[in-house]
């Protein structure tokens, strides 16, 4: 080759080389410009996610923060490139560690749970309360660029979910949790239950005559009064160690995980009761609020299952016994399997240690609605169970014979109570006592009867007997004799629970009744049912043709009112006008 052969060659190989050269480095920085507007794109889409997304380089500098992760941490604009200071610190357990320790401890990737870490690491431990919960999730990317290895961390705010969860899981007016918590915390709860062997008792509140106080203060004064409770009750849970939910209006929900025995459940309920009746004045007026109380304990009352449903069931008894009452749930009292023992034993003391006492349900005359008399019911409450339905004790008292005892005092409280009316210028009213067949067999009963009127001055016709259909039925002429003998010292003679028994119509026109009761059973419904409003206006005529007069009991509401108002009822009973309420609450509706 010539020497211009050899430049020639050289100066070729020198373009290629700067051509090949050029082509690179067109390449090269064409992959740089790309590389950059990728970065630039998943910079931009990094700034559009709520999420703050940090990168750190192997050396732990901050490669990359995004505006959420600025805001987040509360970080200045320019502090890339350099160290992720202060370094948060993250609550693990009860621990607070630095980020940056937590990084290198943890294997990475793994990570995706829930931590909260306060917004500085300056912050005291009271401040610590105000960290922020998160979602944190870590993960490592392996070369970009020059960078060996970098860190990316994810960390998800979840202020806005938690703010979310709090409405679903609240009580809007009072900020209680509500159902929904009570169910999520009862399940765990339940589930543990059997690590220790205490008892959990749950005890359901309701606020007994709070539509009749909304209607006479208003809607905003009566919101005022629920959360006033609800504000106590929260107090309340904090000294006493339980949770408390407000489950819908007027119902509140107590969980007590851990007692010993109900009756501190029940000291409890009446601690809350006393409270409540105390609480509230409204423009200068006192209010006398009431609570009614259901308590259902595990494992007494039943498995943890059913432990709910048997508090409902125990609050529906204790609103059967009248106002601002305690029932608990006994296991299968429904099914009346009392430890019979014990009560039979409870029972023979229970007077001494005046457990009854008897309470009023008014009587009102159908047209106009006047109170004119009301019938005597008696209540047991037992320290252990609380409120004793008189259906399950009665029977037991007949049984054991306590039943004439029973009555005695029964009668003696009326007599007591109408002459203290008497003397108070309250409006004189007739008061029906429930009479058993024992106690009118029982000898001298009516001799009994007529010492106590003369004893307590009380004029006879302001007493009725009131004797259930199947009682009189039993024993025809003994009973007849006896009743004959009552009527004739002047008291009036009822006849109850009309229309559960089968030969009610033959019987009537024999049984010396001036009253016939309708049972309430025969009214439930009523409303929509034709064949019941039938027999029910056949009854009232037929006894208007034998002369007597008729009370319907179980009105429940202004439409059952109306209803047999129209159909010819004298007198109508039920929750509808009052439940049964003790004295001092009764008389308010006879003050004249
Ligand atoms: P009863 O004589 O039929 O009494 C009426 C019952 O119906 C009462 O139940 C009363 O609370 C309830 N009641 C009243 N209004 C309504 C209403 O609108 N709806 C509903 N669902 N129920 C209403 P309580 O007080 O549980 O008494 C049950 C039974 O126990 C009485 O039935 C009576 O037979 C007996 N009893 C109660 N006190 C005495 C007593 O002092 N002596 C005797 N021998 N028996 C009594
Ligand atoms: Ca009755
Ligand atoms: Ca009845």
């Amino acid at each position: 080759m010539t020497f211009s052969q050899e430049i020639s060659l050289i100066c070729a190989l020198l373009v290629v080389a700067v051509v090949v050269f050029g082509l690179l480095y067109r390449s090269r920085n064409r992959m740089k410009q790309e590389i950059e507007a990728r970065m630039e794109m998943f910079k931009k889409a990094f700034n559009v996610t709520e999420d703050a997304v940090i990168v750190l380089d192997r050396k732990g500098l901050v490669a990359y923060a995004n505006q959420s992760a600025l805001k987040l941490l509360g970080l200045p604009n320019e502090f890339a490139d350099k160290p992720l200071s202060p370094m948060p610190k993250v609550k693990i357990k009860n621990e607070w560690i630095p980020l940056d320790r937590f990084l290198e401890e943890l294997p990475h990737k793994r990570e995706g749970k829930m931590y909260t870490f306060p917004r500085s690491s300056l912050l005291s431990d009271a401040e610590k309360e105000h960290s922020i919960p998160v979602n944190l999730f870590i993960d490592t990317v392996a070369e970009i660029k020059d960078m060996e290895c970098c860190t990316v961390i994810l960390i998800h705010d979840l202020r806005k979910e938690q703010e979310r969860n709090k409405v679903a899981y609240s009580n809007t007016l009072t900020d209680l949790p509500n159902q929904l918590q009570a169910k999520e915390d009862l399940h765990k709860l339940f589930s543990k239950i059997h690590l220790h062997n205490k008892k959990l008792a749950l005890m359901l509140i309701e606020l007994d005559n709070l539509s009749q106080i909304r209607a006479t203060i208003g809607y905003d004064q009566s919101e005022a009064i629920i959360i006033g409770f609800a504000q106590y009750l929260k107090n309340l849970a904090k000294s006493s160690s339980f949770y408390v939910y407000h489950t819908y209006s007027n119902h509140f929900l107590i969980c007590l995980p851990v007692v010993e025995t109900a009756d501190e459940v029940v000291y409890l309920g009446r601690q809350i009761q006393g409270r409540l009746a105390s609480l509230y004045t409204v423009n200068n007026v006192r209010f006398h609020l009431t609570a009614s109380i259901g308590i259902s304990i595990y494992p007494d009352s039943g498995s943890t299952l059913v432990l709910m449903d048997r508090a409902y069931k125990a609050l529906a008894q204790a609103q059967k016994s009248g106002l601002g009452q305690i029932s608990i749930y006994v296991q299968n009292e429904y099914e009346k399997k009392y430890d019979e023992v014990e009560i039979y034993n409870a029972l023979s003391e229970a007077i001494d240690k005046k457990e009854f006492e008897v309470y009023y349900q008014p009587i009102v005359r159908s047209r106009g609605r006047e109170v004119v008399g009301a019938e005597a019911l008696v209540r047991w409450t037992h320290k252990q169970y609380g409120v004793i339905p008189p259906d399950v004790f009665i029977p037991l008292l007949e049984k054991s014979g306590f039943i004439i005892e029973l009555g005695q005092f029964v009668l003696s409280e009326v007599l007591k109570q109408q002459k203290r009316w008497e003397m108070f210028k309250f409006k004189p009213i007739e008061v029906s006592i429930n009479m058993s067949l024992l106690e009118i067999e029982a000898e001298g009963f009516v001799e009994n009867v007529a010492q106590q009127l003369v004893e307590h001055q009380v004029p006879p016709e302001l007493i009725k007997f009131e004797i259930t259909e199947g009682v009189a039925m039993k024993n025809e002429t003994e009973a007849d004799q006896q009743l004959q003998a009552l009527k004739k010292l002047g008291v009036t003679i009822a006849l109850d629970d009309f229309g559960t028994g089968y030969t009610s119509f033959g019987y009537l026109k024999k049984f010396p009744a001036d009253i016939l009761k309708i049972d309430k059973s025969l009214v439930e419904y009523i409303i929509t049912n034709e064949e019941d409003q039938r027999i029910v206006k056949a009854m009232i005529d037929l006894a208007h043709n034998l002369g007597m007069k008729i009370v319907v009991e179980g009105i429940e509401t202004n439409e059952m009112a109306d209803m047999m108002t129209e159909f010819g009822a004298d007198y109508l009973q039920g929750y509808y006008f009052s439940k049964p309420i003790p004295a001092y609450e009764f008389q308010e509706m006879i003050r004249l």
